[in-house]
């Protein structure tokens, strides 16, 4: 069997939080509960589902930016989990993390000539001379001209904001990128521009990303593999071709079912779901989509079903393919 590099490799990855307190007895919410997930060298791995889903707090302890309570995230092979001090500063400018809305971490009172080269200061990286050449040099590359090194971020669109919080993320010449929602506050006319300018920073850079999104359209285009997640879980993991034309989990199948097609597209039977998002502290037992899933039965109560092959290179959490 071919060997596939993969670049980051999480296993088991939980994130739990203390909820209520005092007279009342602690509980604890698992935002993330038991995530796995590979990533190879150069792919983009798609990570969809609700608001509340914890996706994000995934992403954030794939960054390290928020401990874990425990689980194992490996990145080129080694253990960064334990890590400390210089060897932790050293991973974190391998993996960088872009936000959905840089312009509360642009510092007001700073050029974004100051910005871009602050990443570089603070890793001890070039003479000022040097550093302002690649501050100019990532500028033009993120279709920005030089001269906006002397202009502040309030004067900058979103989509130019966008533009520098992925320059910000790339000036440090990391290799894992993270990008949180990072079309999400854009108009749809300046997404398909920053998702493009993502597409072509990633071939000339060889840089691998998890790409978090609720947006299943933007997924859908920027991915080669997708997870959905649901109430802290992994529930299907397939290649983007196989989930948005069969997907197996009935959760993923609601999803799919709610985009828009365009004209001359097979229009797909819109599965409604039934009720919100369930409080995950109120979840008994058993399957956590039990409550909207059109299709629950007895053992959906009693049996938390675990994510199994439902194909070649597809995995799903469903008492109907296990
Ligand atoms: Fe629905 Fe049961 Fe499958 Fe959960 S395990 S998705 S409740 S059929």
């Amino acid at each position: 069997m071919q060997s596939v590099e993969h670049i980051v490799e999480i296993d088991s990855l939980i994130k739990q939080y203390p909820v209520g307190g005092g007279l009342r007895a602690k509980q604890v919410l698992r935002a993330v509960d038991g995530v796995s997930l590979s990533i190879r060298k150069g792919e983009t791995l798609g990570l969809v589902g609700e608001s509340g889903c914890g996706k994000s707090t995934t992403g954030q302890l794939a960054a390290r930016l928020i401990p874990l309570t425990s689980g194992e995230i490996k990145f080129k092979g080694r253990d960064i989990t334990q890590l400390g001090g210089r060897e932790s500063k050293a991973v974190r400018r391998e993996i960088q993390y872009v936000f959905q809305d840089p312009y509360t971490s642009l510092n007001p009172r700073h050029t974004l000539g100051t910005l871009l080269e602050e990443p570089l200061v603070i890793h001890g990286i070039g003479e000022r001379r040097e550093r302002k050449y690649r501050v100019h040099e990532m500028l033009e590359r993120i279709g920005l001209n030089s001269a906006y090194s002397a202009h502040y971020a309030h004067e900058l669109s979103g989509g130019q904001r966008q533009r520098i919080g992925i320059a910000r993320a790339l000036m440090l010449e990391p290799e894992f990128l993270i990008l949180d929602e990072p079309v999400s506050a854009l108009d749809v006319s300046v997404q398909s521009q920053i998702l493009n300018l993502l597409k072509d920073l990633q071939s000339q850079y060889d840089l691998t990303y998890l790409f978090i999104s609720h947006d299943l359209n933007v997924v859908h285009y920027m991915s080669d593999r997708v997870a959905v997640m649901y109430l802290g879980k992994v529930v299907e993991l397939t290649d983007v071709d196989t989930l948005y034309a069969s997907p197996l989990h009935p959760y993923t199948q609601a999803l799919i079912s709610a985009i828009p097609t365009g004209t001359g597209e097979v229009k797909r039977e819109r599965i409604i779901l039934q009720g919100e998002l369930p409080n995950p502290l109120e979840i008994q037992g058993g399957c956590s989509f039990q409550s909207r899933c059109p299709y629950a039965y007895d053992r959906c109560s009693r049996e938390v079903p675990a994510l199994t092959p439902g194909g070649e290179g597809h995995l799903v959490r469903c008492h109907l393919h296990s």
